[in-house]
């Protein structure tokens, strides 16, 4: 199978190939078909290709020329944070995609200038956003289609579970989620429960 197989535009296939993707990993090939129309819990370890399998179908919104944030992609650490960030400005580099890190630990003036900014992707540690829901001026989620909690059973077990629980009541109804995680646990399945709509399970 080939990217362009999948479902992804021209220009998504063009900016895998640039970064010498050749071919979809086990988790892309079965997880970026369904993700472009279902949510989505994908079972799989880092070093899978799994950002790119949620980058890939979140990345495709902006063909559709939306021109506001759409996506925010939950991590647990910093370090993931700015990996994650990267890929979508590798993949999206064809059709201009702006992302943003919302991590703890850094100025959050420096933050309140790049959220201002309007990226498209914001890529964040649970803690630190939800300071600035509720600090900075302007910002808001509610244009958002797309929600990504990426290693999620390394999120709750780093108790980011209520903080991810508030997040969740403000986002709007209509989106799309994908959970990525490398296990399964009954704390994951309540926050999957909590916030996927008849979600499609992948798992390599
Ligand atoms: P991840 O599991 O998302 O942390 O990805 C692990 C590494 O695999 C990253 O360095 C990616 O750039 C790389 N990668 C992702 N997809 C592919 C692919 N289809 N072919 C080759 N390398 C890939």
């Amino acid at each position: 199978k080939s990217f362009s197989d999948l479902g992804l535009i021209d220009s998504l296939c063009e900016a895998c190939t640039a970064l010498g993707y050749k071919e979809p990993t086990e988790i892309q090939a079965q997880a970026i078909p369904l993700a472009l129309k279902n949510d989505l819990i994908g079972i799989a370890e880092t070093g899978s290709g799994k950002t790119a399998a949620f980058a890939l179908p979140v990345t495709l919104i902006s063909e559709s020329g939306t021109p506001t944030l759409y996506g925010l992609v939950m991590v647990p650490t910093r370090e993931l944070a700015f990996q994650v960030s990267q890929q979508f400005e590798a993949l999206g580099s064809l059709i201009g995609v702006r992302s943003a890190v919302i991590v703890g630990g850094m100025d959050m003036v420096t933050q309140q200038i790049a959220l201002g900014k309007k990226p498209h992707v914001i890529v964040a540690t649970p803690g630190r956003l939800m300071d600035h829901l509720e600090n900075t001026k302007g910002f808001s989620l509610r244009t958002l289609k797309y929600l990504v909690m990426d290693e999620a059973d390394r999120l709750l077990d780093l108790d980011f579970g209520p903080i991810l629980d508030k997040i969740l009541k403000v986002l709007p109804r209509d989106r799309r989620t994908y959970l990525f995680s490398a296990t399964m646990s009954s704390k994951v399945e309540s926050l999957q429960r909590a916030s996927l709509r008849n979600p499609l399970r992948v798992s390599v």
